[in-house]
């Protein structure tokens, strides 16, 4: 008989004691931070996030993507034609040698290990402050930094083609006389 009163009286008090818990964190503040609407931290200078490329300043050497252990990096050139007056320039104003018509990322497989930003000479690659950027494709990973289209890149193929085609033509005419 007595446990049962007491088995009642526990059955009481109990919810109190969840209420009075309950009501003690309502009136008690938080110590978590609501991310990414109230909180932005403030990260170390190490920190290793979303790479980015100054195609103004790349020069399509390919160190970086050669030095690459995680085979991220795809860079595709054409080399430019002297004859052609819309080439892109350099920071100094210079027009470029190669155009970069392809620069991809997958930061998808990257491994944050900073070895392409290291082997590039000309700071061209380098990290930013940008981590939080996942995403529910894998596809959206993949950055593209060179604005090239397929038709400009086509186009810059066969002005190459045709330069090419055109010195061979002259250099065979100049043996030709020579002999
Ligand atoms: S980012 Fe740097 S290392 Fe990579 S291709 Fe451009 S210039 Fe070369
Ligand atoms: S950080 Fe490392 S893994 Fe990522 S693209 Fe650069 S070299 Fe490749």
């Amino acid at each position: 008989m007595l446990k049962y009163l007491k088995d009642i009286f526990q059955g009481i008090v109990t919810p109190f004691q969840g209420m009075k818990i309950t009501t003690h964190y309502i009136f008690t503040p938080r110590v978590t931070k609501k991310y990414p609407e109230a909180y932005t931290p403030s990260l170390p200078i190490s920190e290793r996030n979303r790479l980015d490329v100054d195609m103004v300043k790349c020069t399509g050497c390919q160190l970086c993507s050669k030095s690459c252990p995680s085979h991220s990096i795809a860079i595709e050139t054409v080399k430019a034609v002297p004859t052609d007056a819309n080439v892109p320039v350099d920071e100094n104003g210079k027009a470029k040698k190669l155009l970069v018509t392809k620069f991809d990322i997958d930061f998808g497989t990257c491994c944050f290990c900073t070895l392409c930003e290291e082997n590039c000479n000309f700071g061209a690659i380098h990290r930013t402050a940008t981590f939080d950027y996942s995403t529910y494709r894998r596809g959206e990973l993949q950055y593209h930094f060179s604005n090239f289209t397929q038709a400009q890149v086509a186009e810059k193929k066969d002005l190459l083609a045709k330069f090419n085609a055109e010195a061979k033509k002259k250099a065979a005419e100049a043996s030709e006389n020579k002999e």
